[in-house]
């Protein structure tokens, strides 16, 4: 279906990432300009040619001008090469950055409705075919230069031929034109099955364990299959449109030569075209052909790259975040609340419906409640990481959509559930996030306030130990651990903590548990708890279900008041 549908061939997004991409244009005009003397000179040769074979070989200014133009095609050759290479690297590189600082700059309800992995070869594929774009405009300009200037020589010659040669390749172009439109959409659905196809990779290679578990492989064998077979469809499709546009590029040749052979013939016998004249013009011809043919495949590949490129250039027009806002946030502390929020993720389902509540400042708010209610998105909203649909997030009396978002970031530290490990060594995730240079003294305080300074002593290499190495030797608990460590260097002013689900034994419980009381001191704290001990010693409890607040309070009011809490708290303690 989606192979179907309309694809829109808009110039606009493209034109938008080149144009914020900052490409190294002064090389690239350079390069232009060079290729054009090259050309310049290049196209003297026929007319060099054809006087030699007309009998001029002794002549010492024509075996001067021979000798100074193949000498010159050479020099000039090579260096044009590499240049335009370097060239591409450079605006490759120019292309990425830009690429990937737009998408990390993007909200997370628009990076939502691209696959993560997917994005890789945005970053990756996408900016090189970006690339071959742009200089496969240079080549269309510098092959609509060579067309007028051989045109131009033709025309001093006879204008009658060069009349006759362009009515006879006008259908041509046409012709040729028009399979680029459907190549572009071809090579659309190219780049879509091959992100596809990245993501479908790295899933399962992210889950091999379990392929192995169940006994998968051959599932999983016949599933690559149907996954790559999108992409096998749409190159199908392409080499289709190449069957056609090929040919006609060959017989552009059969085109041209004969209107120069027939209607220069023609001239010839009438006396108005001398034989060295026929010679010159059937010699440019040859010329003239190749040109038009380049010409007419640098403008599909051109249309080709624009296809491959479109996601990516559709990223670059999507609207960033506004870090920026009306006020700062250096207020004095007050309540964080929800007010009437309803939210629900990419216009789905909702997953909070009208909900309020309030976290009172300097003080442990527990949010509980069965799995799938809705606890983790609160902490998602609060840190602003989405916004709600309905309601509001609110600060005290002000709304938390008038504070400047990088300062309510900063101010917030959130410990994710799942995987809060990021990359580098264990020291670049410990101190990540903290603007300056953390000692050593903060470090070690940290790591044993957080119960991690026994875990790191028995890494490889201690804090440098690459995390990458053991990342996914580590359990959750010891992973949150981490987290923590992290948390007490940034120190931020509000937490928002996701306690992990994965069964802790009870030495690594009560390690986090500990560590999480002192975190939580004096800071207010929003914590969707699972621990009972959690529950129990935080000051407010709220409980969430389906989406809905149902009861709040302390725990023994919500525990005597409350049957579902009682039920539900009674389960957790028995797990
Ligand atoms: P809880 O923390 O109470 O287990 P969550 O807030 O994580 O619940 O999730 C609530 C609902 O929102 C679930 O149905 C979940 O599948 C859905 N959900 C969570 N994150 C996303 C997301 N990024 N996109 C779409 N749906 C999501």
């Amino acid at each position: 279906m989606e192979n179907k549908q309309k694809i829109k061939q808009s110039w606009k997004p493209f034109r938008h990432l080149i144009k914020t991409s900052k490409l190294p244009w002064g090389l690239y005009i350079l390069n232009f300009v060079l290729s054009l003397v090259y050309t310049t000179v290049y196209s003297m040769m026929p007319q060099v040619k054809s006087s030699i074979l007309a009998g001029e070989i002794f002549s010492p200014a024509l075996v001067a001008t021979y000798v100074i133009v193949t000498l010159a095609s050479a020099l000039l050759n090579f260096p044009l090469g590499i240049l335009s290479k370097y060239v591409d690297y450079t605006s490759q590189r120019r292309l990425r950055r830009n690429v990937w600082k737009k998408m990390i700059h993007l909200p997370m309800s628009s990076l939502d409705t691209m696959e993560p992995t997917s994005l890789v070869s945005r970053v990756t594929t996408d900016t090189s075919q970006i690339t071959t774009a742009v200089s496969y405009i240079f080549s269309i300009l510098q092959f609509t230069y060579t067309l007028v200037m051989i045109f131009a020589i033709i025309a001093a010659i006879n204008v009658k031929i060069t009349v006759m040669l362009i009515v006879f390749l006008i259908p041509f172009i046409i012709l040729a034109i028009l399979p680029s439109h459907f190549m572009h959409n071809a090579q659309y659905a190219i780049s879509n099955a091959l992100s596809q196809y990245t993501n479908f990779l790295s899933e399962r290679l992210g889950s091999i364990e379990q392929i192995k578990v169940f006994s998968a492989e051959e599932k999983e064998d016949i599933a690559n299959d149907a996954a790559s077979k999108a992409r096998f469809k749409a190159q199908r499709k392409q080499l289709l449109l190449s069957l056609i546009s090929q040919p006609l590029g060959f017989s552009m040749e059969a085109v041209v030569q004969g209107v120069v052979l027939i209607y220069g013939g023609a001239l010839l016998s009438q006396g108005i075209l001398t034989a060295e004249q026929a010679l010159t013009i059937f010699m440019y011809a040859d010329i003239l052909y190749v040109c038009f043919y380049q010409f007419i495949l640098c403008w599909q590949y051109f249309k080709i790259a624009q296809g491959a490129t479109k996601t990516a250039s559709e990223i670059s027009l999507m609207e960033p975040e506004t870090m920026e806002r009306e006020i700062s946030f250096a207020v004095p502390d007050a309540d964080l609340a929800l007010e009437n929020v309803t939210f629900a993720y990419g216009g789905g389902q909702k997953v909070l419906d009208n909900v309020s509540m309030t976290f009172p400042c300097g003080k442990v708010t527990a949010i509980v409640g069965p799995s799938g209610s809705g606890k983790t998105t609160v902490l998602k909203l609060l840190e602003r990481l989405y916004q709600p649909d309905e309601g509001e997030i609110r600060f005290g009396d002000i709304s938390a959509e008038k504070i400047h978002l990088n300062e309510w970031r900063n101010s917030f530290g959130m410990v994710p559930q799942n995987n809060p490990l990021l990359f580098g060594t264990v020291r670049d995730n410990i101190t990540y996030g903290v603007p300056e240079k953390v000692s050593e003294d903060v470090l070690q305080k940290a790591m044993s306030a957080a119960d991690v300074d026994e875990l790191v002593e028995k890494m490889p290499d201690g804090l440098d130990t690459d995390i990458g190495d053991v990342g996914s030797r580590l359990s959750g608990g010891e992973r949150q651990r981490i987290a923590l460590a992290r948390m007490m260097i940034r120190d931020p002013e509000y937490l928002l903590l996701d306690e992990t689900t994965s069964s802790l034994d009870a030495k690594n419980e009560s390690q986090i548990v500990n560590a999480l009381g002192q975190l939580m001191q004096g800071r207010t704290t929003i914590v969707v708890a699972h621990n009972t001990r959690t529950v129990e010693n935080a000051d407010k409890i709220i409980f969430l279900e389906n989406g809905k607040v149902t009861g709040e309070g302390t725990h023994s009011e919500l525990y005597e008041s409350n049957a579902t809490y009682h039920r539900y708290f009674d389960q957790q303690q028995v797990v």
